[in-house]
């Protein structure tokens, strides 16, 4: 739940400084200064877009981790962007670079993507991390956000992963496919639905874990869960409510009046997935922030 996400932050990233002799862009100087930093690029005038940015903006502040943004406008070019994405590579200050996504049509994302280094690639896109994260034996250097949030919240609630019936609703690169891996990393057999499934419900009422990054909202009824299972809802997604001052609200992918009868278990929407996004955002700047200053 919203308290837990935020106590987890807390603790994901607890409130470690010490003294830098960092300059770079004149953010970390004193000895008071926040050991780690983050570099936020948004590009455009989304507003979801703005508020993520915000959000993450917020939760540096709570822990201690100064954040930087930068942004770009919606028609500039796409080496603009690198160039931005560049000098935070080269800042010795900037522990974590986030490229806020989604990018205008006219930018290549892979480029882009490609360009952050994949030491400071605390949100985890960069093809090496997710290369390294698919392959037995290898260790990527950070794991992408939301799929870990989705982990460490099975951890923290105790919830054996090993042998376990796992299926992942849909295999975006940000989300659905690193879940998978994640889960399969952890002894789960997992099973990945994805646009073209035929008879979904069939295969997630066989699942003890459902982890759904779809974007539909309510797609889940009650009958697609088998008693007892453990339900993660990733989805975010706007429905229309003439009741609610913005004229909607915002569901998950699960219809959580029906599944939360049948689960052991189940995240809400908002405040079950997305708190913890953030604060695996927040332990992986640390954890970048560390390694560059070889505090371990
Ligand atoms: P994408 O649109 O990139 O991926 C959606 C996936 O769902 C695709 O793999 C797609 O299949 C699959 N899919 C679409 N329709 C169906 C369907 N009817 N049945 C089965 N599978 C379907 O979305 P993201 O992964 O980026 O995000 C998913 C959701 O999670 C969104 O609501 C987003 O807002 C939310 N989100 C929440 C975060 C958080 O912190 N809580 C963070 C990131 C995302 P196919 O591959 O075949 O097209």
């Amino acid at each position: 739940n919203r308290r837990n996400g935020t106590s987890l932050l807390r603790q994901c990233v607890g409130q470690l400084r010490f003294q830098t002799t960092a300059s770079g862009r004149g953010c970390i100087r004193s000895s008071s200064s926040p050991i780690s930093a983050i570099s936020v690029i948004l590009v455009g005038d989304r507003k979801d877009s703005a508020t993520y940015v915000r959000n993450k903006k917020k939760a540096c502040d709570s822990v201690g981790i100064k954040s930087f943004e930068v942004c770009v406008a919606e028609d500039s070019s796409e080496e603009e962007v690198l160039r931005s994405v560049s000098g935070f590579n080269d800042d010795p200050s900037v522990h974590g670079i986030l490229v806020q996504l989604p990018l205008p049509s006219h930018m290549d994302e892979q480029n882009i993507l490609n360009a952050v280094s994949i030491e400071k690639d605390v949100d985890g896109f960069h093809p090496l991390n997710i290369g390294r994260l698919a392959m037995r034996g290898r260790e990527p250097l950070f794991v992408p956000c939301t799929p870990k949030g989705c982990i460490e919240l099975l951890h923290r609630y105790n919830i054996g992963i090993k042998g376990k019936r796992a299926v992942v609703i849909g295999r975006s690169n940000i989300v659905g496919m690193p879940a998978a891996l994640l889960l399969q990393r952890e002894d789960a057999t997992v099973t990945i639905i994805h646009s073209r499934t035929k008879n979904p419900e069939e295969i997630t009422r066989e699942a003890d874990i459902i982890i759904s990054a779809v974007g539909q909202a309510n797609m889940v009824r009650g009958s697609w869960i088998k008693p007892g299972a453990v339900i993660i809802d990733v989805g975010i997604n706007p429905v229309e409510d003439s009741s609610a001052a913005r004229g909607y609200r915002l569901v998950g992918d699960i219809c959580y009046e029906e599944a939360s009868k049948v689960a052991s278990a189940i995240t809400p929407v908002p405040g079950g997935v997305g708190p913890m996004t953030i604060a695996m955002l927040l332990s992986n700047t640390l954890k970048s922030a560390k390694r560059i200053h070889n505090f371990q």
